[in-house]
């Protein structure tokens, strides 16, 4: 170990590294790729890297840009940053995501004029917002959303200005009848977003691109602030995140980027696997430090993950090796279906937390849809034990919030069409869809904002009502917007939405539900006067803009003992002492495009699906479990389902499964009894009836035997496919009218039509 610098920080800091590690950090001029597997310390690298500049002087604080995947990675890294120097010498880095850091740019530089129809108060509109926008331009332009959605729009154009396809190259491509629709749509979209001073999440790298190349005097002022760029996860860079990258550090080359090919796991977004793949190409005097041992996983889990990747030929060789111990065997899990799979989840992390004392947020559950969170919330809230779950319908994007949002966001950026006709009439207040379409079109006639329209309003043919409550509206935000400059932001938002009637109208319907809504906007409330307590430069407009800016990992409060519960894609980068990964089933885990895709000989979605499947594997640091079910709940029907094929492929050699069905004996078995299901913990040392070395393909594909409808009778235990098990009670009619009264265990009494039904018994 070399320590050359004879400075007391800089050793401390390298003392905590290995040697290869070592190397990386202590390399600090020119470009720098770290390249390496899960695990394996990228991410603490790049922390030493900063913390190391700053200690030896190389660099001050402001000179160094750190990009991570989540705000929240950005914050923990600031954190142990500081916490490797002295006091007040960390603070200042620039940290953040691409699209944060690159807001903050705009913000401060975008001065008038400089991108045709944008000013710095311009709003971000997230999915849910650009969705709306596209709805609405297809009812304008009459495209039926039976022929295409607003989602399949939404991704196209996204994807065509990652690609910075304009909407007349696009329109010029243009081949098939939906593509053709999708062109007549761009121009407008764009236009749209114009005319609302607002920016969807691809303009946040676009335009500053747009910035930096039309004013060469901004991007000198960044190119020689920043002498030091850093990114975490460089994998999945897109094309638009490489460009800014390179742009940013093209005069110093001090660029550092740590990353994992194989676990590239972005494409759909975008993500181009060959900004890592192609960086010796890029920067030809780059130094390239690969590390090999895992310090965060056992031994068997890491043998696992080797053997899932193994599979795809896309990927550079890694050997990884760790000096932790071999660890438990990875439980193979097959459940009856979804709902069961979360109930076994569920005992596994009662089991672990009350035997083993690991404390719940030691545990990830972790799917390939968002959908699939539902069985484990329901599995977990009846067993009492705490979670979070993390993307999906979060916090922020509840409907109380999204309108309480629109509100503050019209106070920001008048333009703001999108939140303007979310809430113009919400709470009902006399301004209806003629009204609104009236100001829209005289908008457009005038080239003016709706806002503006409004202003004019008594010009236009329209009721004295609705002109009433129009300037009733204006002057309500008008008042509010005007405080903001002298009063506490968190009031304001208060006394708005109290005045515009949002808490009323939820405190009207008194029921839980409507409290709960309270609640959330009330909870808003409180982080806004948090966010604005925390730091004397925050104001209203940067709290909307953290919040747009949210990705699916930021919500993580790690202050509290829960158990997480996310999407693979959201897990990256993090570790749990155990992982439960469930859903390993064809056609959802692979997605079904990727199998669709394989058989028509286009493997590339597959090597994705499968490097997601090493992503999630590699979080685990001791206890890893994967689950599979055998029948499952989707799109409204329940399907039966065959194993994944990422199942086979792994190392049977590391791996035990747990019994098939829950009348095996198995851990967290199930048994049946009087007509009532009981949950029992098996002993650790459980007994599984299925021979371990049978692949999954061969597991009985079921204990549960098809029955004939004339066959079932009162008394006979059986099992729905959606209900779960039961014990019929009575029959009655004939044939295909044949009806059962079942005692489900976990449902009650249902009376089910047999022909429809398709019950199993269970011997
Ligand atoms: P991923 O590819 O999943 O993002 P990574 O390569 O970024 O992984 P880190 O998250 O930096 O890996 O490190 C994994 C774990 O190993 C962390 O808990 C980290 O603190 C620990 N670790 C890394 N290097 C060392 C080391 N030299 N000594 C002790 N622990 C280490
Ligand atoms: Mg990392």
């Amino acid at each position: 170990m070399s320590t050359p610098s004879g400075n007391i920080e800089a050793e401390r800091i390298l003392l905590e590294l290995n040697d290869k590690q070592q190397e990386a950090v202590q390399c600090t001029a020119g470009p720098l790729l770290v390249i390496a597997g899960p695990g394996s310390g990228k991410t603490r690298v790049l922390t030493s890297r900063v913390a190391y500049l700053i200690a030896t002087g190389k660099a001050w604080p402001r000179q160094i840009l750190a990009l991570t995947f989540t705000n929240k990675a950005a914050r923990e890294m600031q954190r142990r940053v500081i916490n490797m120097l002295p006091k007040g010498i960390g603070d200042g880095v620039t940290m953040g995501t691409f699209h944060s850091v690159m807001v903050r740019v705009m913000r401060e530089e975008l001065r008038e004029g400089w991108l045709p129809g944008f000013t710095h108060r311009f709003s971000i509109y997230d999915t849910d917002d650009t969705e709306r926008v596209i709805r609405q331009l297809m009812e304008q332009h009459r495209i039926n959303k039976k022929t295409i959605t607003p989602r399949v729009v939404r991704s196209a154009i996204s994807r065509a200005k990652n690609r910075m396809i304009t909407p007349s190259q696009y329109a010029q491509a243009a081949k098939t009848p939906n593509q053709e629709r999708i062109a007549r749509l761009f121009g407008p979209y764009t236009e749209a977003l114009h005319g609302a001073n607002a920016m969807d999440f691809d303009d946040l790298l676009l335009k500053p691109l747009e910035l930096f190349r039309d004013h060469p005097q901004v991007l000198e002022k960044y190119q020689r602030r920043w002498q030091y760029v850093h990114i975490d996860e460089y994998q999945d860079t897109n094309r638009v995140q490489y460009l800014l990258s390179r742009l940013i550090a093209s005069i110093h080359t001090n660029l550092c980027v740590v990353g994992d090919d194989a676990q590239s796991i972005y494409a759909f977004r975008g993500a181009d696997m060959r900004n890592i793949l192609d960086f010796q190409e890029d920067y030809p005097d780059a130094a390239v430090v690969r590390l090999e041992q895992n310090y965060r996983s056992t031994g068997k889990i890491i043998r696992l993950a080797d053997s899932i990747i193994k599979h795809n030929r896309r990927q550079l060789k890694k050997d990884l090796w760790t000096q932790n111990d071999s660890g438990d065997h990875i439980t193979l899990i097959e459940a009856l279906n979804g709902r069961q799979e979360a109930e076994k989840a569920t005992d596994r992390i009662r089991v672990h937390h009350e035997r083993h004392g690991y404390a719940y947020s030691d545990f990830a559950v972790l799917y390939r849809t968002n959908a699939q969170s539902r069985n484990f919330e329901d599995a977990l809230r009846a067993r009492r034990v705490p979670y979070r779950v993390y993307g999906g319908t979060s916090f922020y994007q509840r409907k109380e919030i999204k309108d309480a949002l629109a509100y503050l966001r019209l106070l920001i950026n008048k333009d703001d069409l999108a939140s303007l006709i979310r809430i113009i009439n919400y709470p009902s207040r006399g301004i209806g869809l003629k009204t609104q379409e009236r100001l829209v079109d005289y908008a457009r006639f005038n080239g003016i904002s709706v806002w503006a329209a409004m202003e004019q309003s008594r010009h236009l043919q329209l009721h004295s009502r609705a002109k009433k409550a129009l300037m009733a509206f204006l002057t309500l935000t008008d008042r509010h917007r005007s405080r903001l400059s002298s009063e506490e932001p968190d009031v304001v938002a208060r006394e708005l939405l109290t005045e515009a009637g949002l808490f009323p109208e939820l405190e009207k319907e008194s029921t839980p539900q409507s409290e709960a809504r309270v609640q959330n906007v009330q909870e808003l409330i409180s982080a806004i006067a948090q966010h604005t307590a925390d730091d004397s430069e925050a104001t209203l407009s940067t709290f909307l803009q953290s919040v747009a800016l949210l990705t699916d990992a930021d919500e993580r409060a790690d202050s509290q003992d829960t158990v997480t519960l996310m999407t693979l894609h959201a897990s990256k980068g993090l570790e749990f002492k155990v992982v439960f990964i469930g859903g390993l089933e064809e056609e959802l885990f692979p997605s079904y495009r990727a199998v669709e895709d394989a058989r028509k000989k286009n493997s590339g979605g597959l090597e994705e699906e499968r490097r997601l499947f090493y992503v999630g594997v590699t979080r685990a640091e001791r206890h890893l479990y994967l689950a599979h079910a055998r029948s499952r709940l989707r799109f409204g029907f329940v399907r039966d389902c065959t194993p994944s094929r990422f199942l086979s492929e792994v190392d049977q050699g590391v791996t035990r499964r747990e019994g098939t069905s829950p009348f095996e004996g198995a851990p967290s078995a199930v048994t049946f009894g009087g007509g009532r299901l009981r949950h029992f913990h098996a002993p650790s040392s459980s007994r599984s009836l299925v021979d371990p070395k049978r692949t999954v393909s061969q597991l009985p594909k079921t204990e549960a035997k098809p029955i004939s409808i004339e066959a079932i009778r009162p008394g006979l235990h059986v099992l729905h496919d959606l209900f779960g098990a039961g014990r019929v009670v009575s029959v009655s009619g004939h044939g295909a009218r044949k009806t059962a009264t079942v005692n489900f265990a976990e449902r009650g009494q249902m009376k089910l039509m047999l022909s429809f039904a398709k019950l199993r018994v269970l011997s």
